[in-house]
């Protein structure tokens, strides 16, 4: 990339390798089981879902032809997702406008202004589009065809921005190092199927049923779940791959650790185990959930989070190719390693698997 495109990434995060050098030695703590569950809700007071709710009560029955809700988000982001409920009935029309803007129309009405404002919606909905699907794709393997590395990225993304950060580039990198092991003219022994799912925004919904309808579960597993051997998955911005986390026992850590090593000068720091079977935020809890070995990757943070994580300014400008290309290679490595290997990836024993944990209702 030419130097005026790295200068819109001034102030591009990257994650210092001692830190990362400490989060993944496996002499060290390491990072536990991800994202744990939340603590139970106090029972006397409402939820934020009440809370909404009783909003958009309020405002129906009042008549309000409009929200105008306050981006509350500098350098003119915005975030802007959906309504929970899917239901034009349950809600009136709601506009976030930039902070600065929100904050000129509120001193306004604080000076006794009359504050004017005029909006021309023109929305429709697409009943008959309710099913989305899933984008799969394959290189068949050789004598152990009939086993299955998967890489996956999410296809869909919010309206702001085009979801260039979130998540196009997981999708792209994905494809890029099932191009790489192609060109490389390798043929794995196990197949390497790339999944670019769908509904992942809404509630993981495109990977939770691939894995419902082929894989089961441990406790009630269908043939394919003994079959599968790894699940890598990008979904966290632009930024270079710094380590993974990997569901199953230590030994499973051990297995990718060598690859992952061969890219340490790139700032990949190693693998560690967890043992979180809660479906939250990405398409590898999906696997998780299933007692499978999904691999999630940490990334440099970028501006991830404080800029392009749904909100307008997630488009293809933001993407740093070098991390991206690097990214791929450090996949179709990891891909290989899985799919050619004797043995499979170990799993936890039928006695030492986690409990299952319910799959949320989103
Ligand atoms: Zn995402």
């Amino acid at each position: 990339m030419d130097s005026g495109a790295r200068q819109l990434h001034a102030s591009a995060k990257r994650t210092p390798d001692e830190q990362v050098k400490a989060q993944y030695d496996p002499a060290g703590p390491g990072r536990g089981g991800g994202r744990g569950a939340a603590p139970p809700a106090d029972p006397t007071r409402y939820t934020a879902a009440q809370v909404a709710e009783k909003i958009d009560a309020m405002l129906v029955a009042g008549g309000a032809m409009m929200r105008i809700n306050d981006a509350a988000r500098g350098e003119g982001i915005i975030v802007a997702q959906q309504h929970r409920g899917y239901d034009e009935a349950t809600a009136v029309p709601t506009v976030v406008v930039r902070n600065d803007d929100f904050g000129r129309i509120e001193r306004l009405m604080a000076d006794g202004d009359d504050v004017k404002l005029q909006f021309d919606i023109v929305n429709h909905s697409y009943p008959e589009g309710k099913t989305s699907y899933n984008v799969i794709a394959e290189i068949p393997g050789t004598d152990k065809a009939d086993e299955v590395v998967m890489l996956g990225g999410h296809l869909d993304s919010w309206h702001g921005g085009t979801g260039a950060t979130d998540n196009a580039i997981g999708c792209a990198i994905m494809m890029e190092a099932a191009r790489l092991i192609q060109v490389a003219g390798v043929k794995p022994r196990r197949t390497v199927r790339v999944a670019l799912w769908s509904g992942e925004e809404q509630g993981l919904y495109g990977s939770l049923a691939y894995v419902k309808q082929h894989f089961g579960t441990a406790e009630d597993p269908k043939p394919e779940w003994a079959k599968f051997n790894g699940y890598f998955n990008v979904d966290t911005g632009t930024g270079r791959i710094r380590g993974g986390s990997v569901f199953g026992p230590p030994e499973a850590a051990a297995i990718l650790r060598p690859v992952f090593a061969l890219f340490s000068d790139w700032g990949v720091a190693g693998v560690n185990a967890n043992t979180s079977r809660v479906v939250a935020g990405t398409d590898s809890t999906s696997f998780n959930n299933a007692g499978l070995p999904g691999i999630g990757m940490q990334q440099d943070p970028i501006e991830y989070n404080s800029m392009t994580h749904h909100t307008n300014l997630d488009t293809y400008e933001r993407i740093i190719p070098e991390d991206a290309q690097r990214n791929a290679a450090i996949i179709a490595a990891g891909a290989l390693h899985l799919a050619n290997r004797d043995e499979m990836v170990p799993r936890f024993e039928k006695d030492k698997m986690p409990a299952p944990v319910k799959v949320p209702t989103f």
